[in-house]
């Protein structure tokens, strides 16, 4: 599929390749089949659920939002994928978004759609636009599978060159702690590490045309990355910014497609 995705390989075009990451060196090596990465995500999400505070209705104003919203973006890249007679790329996700009570701005998706929204990405976002713009980004690094390549990296250079499967049977609680810092950052592991540019505009270019097709301003994408580099400009950068590093590349290229993509894929939020 990655190959097929015409935003991506004009991003490859423009862009200097960072010496080893890479989609190209890794796409032969097996990683797992999708079903197994799947798998591991969900019990590892679980895992997570159960020992982070799971906002409940009625406890949380922004849960009703959050859960909007997040099903909008949801349906938006289902019909993405559709629309571009692929809808078998999502195969094996059964989505599902859980708000978390956490003094992080930061949100994740996990292989086979399963979201983290932490409860400080509210204020940091301040519209429902602009949560749109985040969430589909998030989604926008699952499907278009960077944490894969990464994971992948993780396995051969700190994993002893085992498949997923192989590893978590002989390693399970260090796999499992890549296996989190891979998809979403190491957030929650205490090690945060960041995805690459090339990734995060891919999953900015991405992001915007769901964030459109889910009845937003693709521009909300714009304006939340400004208002991010706002934030650390000032001393206060949110966990975001550390997991998805912004630089001022990623918000010229972006600003260059936004309106473009407004104009192609903005379609008003359904009333159903
Ligand atoms: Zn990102």
């Amino acid at each position: 599929m990655r190959g097929k995705l015409v935003f991506l390989g004009l991003l490859s075009m423009q862009l200097t390749s960072t010496g080893m990451r890479a989609t190209e060196k890794t796409n032969t090596w097996p990683l797992q089949s999708n079903s197994v990465i799947q798998t591991t995500a969900l019990d590892i999400y679980r895992q997570y659920l159960s020992s982070h505070k799971k906002i409940a209705a009625g406890e949380n104003p922004d849960l009703e939002t959050v859960n909007r919203v997040g099903n909008q973006v949801i349906v938006a890249v289902k019909d993405y994928y559709k629309g571009k007679g692929a809808a078998k790329e999502l195969e094996g996700f059964f989505w599902e978004i859980n708000f978390i009570e956490e003094r992080k701005a930061d949100a994740w998706c996990f292989p086979g759609g399963k979201i983290a929204v932490y409860s400080s990405l509210l204020p940091v976002t301040q519209s429902e636009g602009s949560l749109a713009a985040v969430l589909a980004h998030e989604i926008a690094h699952v499907v278009l599978k960077h944490g894969d390549i990464r994971m992948k990296q993780y396995l051969k250079q700190y994993l002893g060159g085992k498949d997923l499967a192989a590893s978590l049977a002989a390693n399970p609680l260090e796999t499992k702690d890549f296996f989190r810092m891979a998809y979403a950052n190491g957030d929650y592991v205490g090690v945060i590490r960041g995805f690459d540019t090339k990734d995060e505009m891919a999953a900015d270019e991405l992001g915007a045309i769901l964030t459109a097709m889910a009845g937003y301003k693709a521009q909300e994408a714009v304006v939340f990355l400004e208002r991010m580099i706002w934030f650390r400009n000032t001393g206060r950068t949110p966990e975001y910014v550390l997991s998805h590093p912004i630089d001022e590349k990623r918000t010229e290229r972006l600003k260059e497609i936004v309106d473009d993509i407004a104009r192609k894929y903005y379609r008003p939020i359904s009333k159903n």
